[in-house]
């Protein structure tokens, strides 16, 4: 079954839908620059040294990966093929005789499911948040660590998850993640909005992304859950509960009978995702209860590409949660 993703006759493919072209862009990655910069410094701008930093990659052709120059920053590239990432998977014996040439990230994640025991793939998941953070310090600070440091830094974000898994029973953190989407019927747009908290309440991430040429309503659920799912592997999270208020979705991924509509390829691919961590959950939630994710939704249609917030998100985001927050203290009281 094919996605209708292309209206011009295009073949299919898969394609990491963060982005409008479909690759993963330096774009997002300067936005969230942007937004810590502001929050770490009230405001102040960029340095000359970031302004030259910045400077070099928009001058590099497209998409070119900033560390080995030389081929398509796409997330599996960053994640696992650049010859720099490779150091670092080839001194982890379970990985070492893996081939290098994924297609594209689901490609890899799916490999990784029918592969790995679960702890392999917690820690893949770790390193692989590990190799994306060692990328942001370069782009962004000019310092390069080594594959060493990379993978003490994975093995000891590994060991903490674990110690949070397997501590006093029902002491586990559980993690909100919300799902959302704002569609446009007429023009195919759609604006996907992601708020991820912890189980206080409080922001772990938040995510908007406008999104085109969309063709039902049920795609755009689709989509926005998918990426909700990858965002949640890129921030290393072990346990999420996932809550989407797009009911026929979240019945679909839940379903274990084999979905051959229009949008099964994308159904299987998030089915696949979940796959991967046993322990996530996908239930669905009343609009009103996933309220901060809509008002995420509705703004990303106002945005020219995805912007990505940590422990923070989007003014009015925040105001959703506070209010939130401020109703239930009245509900208990
Ligand atoms: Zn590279």
């Amino acid at each position: 079954m094919s996605i209708p993703l292309s209206n011009r006759g295009a073949s299919d493919r898969r394609i990491w839908n963060a982005s409008a072209r479909g690759v993963f862009s330096v774009k997002s990655a300067y936005a969230l620059e942007c937004t810590l910069q502001k929050r770490n410094e009230g405001g102040k701008s960029f340095s000359g040294a970031a302004n030259r930093q910045w400077k070099r990659i928009w001058d590099l052709k497209d998409n070119t990966c900033p560390v080995c120059l030389s081929e398509p920053e796409t997330v599996v590239h960053v994640c696992w093929g650049c010859s720099a990432t490779a150091d670092v998977w080839g001194r982890i014996s379970v990985f070492r005789k893996w081939r290098r040439d994924f297609y594209d990230f689901q490609a890899l994640w799916e490999e990784m499911g029918t592969k790995l025991k679960q702890e392999e793939l917690e820690l893949a998941a770790t390193v692989m948040h590990s190799i994306w953070l060692r990328r942001n310090e370069m782009v962004f600070n000019g310092n390069f660590q080594s594959p060493n440091a990379v993978i003490a830094k994975a093995q000891a974000d590994y060991s903490v998850n674990r110690e949070v898994q397997e501590g006093v029973p029902g002491a586990a953190v559980r993690i909100l993640g919300s799902e959302s989407r704002q569609f446009d019927k007429d023009r195919g747009r759609m604006g996907i909005g992601v708020v991820v908290r912890d189980s206080e309440g409080a922001l772990i991430g938040s995510l908007v992304a406008p999104k085109r040429n969309v063709t039902s309503a049920f795609q755009a659920e689709g989509h926005a859950l998918h990426r909700a799912m990858v965002f949640c592997i890129e921030l290393g999270l072990m346990h999420v509960c996932f809550e989407g208020d797009a009911k026929a979705v979240v019945d679909a991924v839940n379903s274990e009978t084999e979905d051959n509509s229009w949008d099964g390829q994308l159904i299987e691919d998030i089915r696949q995702l979940k796959a991967a961590y046993l322990v996530w959950k996908l239930g669905f939630v009343r609009r009103s209860v996933n309220a901060s994710a809509h008002v995420a939704a509705k703004l990303a249609v106002f945005f020219s590409c995805e912007s990505v917030w940590l422990e923070d998100g989007p003014s009015e985001v925040r105001k959703s949660i506070m209010d939130e927050l401020v109703c239930n203290e009245l509900i208990q009281s």
